[in-house]
């Protein structure tokens, strides 16, 4: 086995083991138990180290120089926004007018907040209002 990549972040080496994986390589992120009980002293330890089998470490390096160089970027980030039905726009966001009570519901009542209110989206464009469906892409949280 050959260290083929290292970094301190347990997800980057997650990541770029998964993606090895999926292109047919063995890959493995050594020693993440060990490092994760005390991530203080992780550069101590050699960080997260992701390890491939010695005969795939050209094939792996040229991938992760793929993926560094954006290779496997998403093309368009607005590719899978979540579309008004009415304008067909993509300014959308969580409907906020239910946000307040929802809030009063789970403070006092201690009930979750019922999951239909959650899926209710507003379009600032044409400011139409409606549920999506459970496989729409979530929009962001924040108002851009
Ligand atoms: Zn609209």
């Amino acid at each position: 086995m050959r260290r083929i990549h290292w970094t301190l972040d347990l997800q980057e080496a997650e990541i770029v083991a998964g993606l090895l994986r999926a292109e047919g390589i063995d890959a493995f992120v050594f020693d993440a138990g060990i490092v994760r009980q005390n991530w203080t002293a992780a550069l101590a330890y050699g960080g997260y180290r992701v390890m491939v089998a010695a005969p795939q470490v050209e094939q792996g390096r040229q991938l992760l120089m793929a993926w560094r160089q954006g290779e496997y970027a998403l093309p368009d980030d607005t590719a899978d926004a979540l579309h008004c039905p009415v304008c067909a726009g993509t300014d959308v966001q969580p409907d906020q007018r239910r946000r307040g009570w929802s809030f009063v519901i789970v403070y006092l009542f201690r009930v979750p907040i019922p999951w239909r209110w959650q899926r209710r989206v507003h379009c600032r464009t044409c400011n139409h209002r409606w549920n999506r469906a459970p496989g729409d892409t979530t929009p962001h949280d924040h108002a851009s």
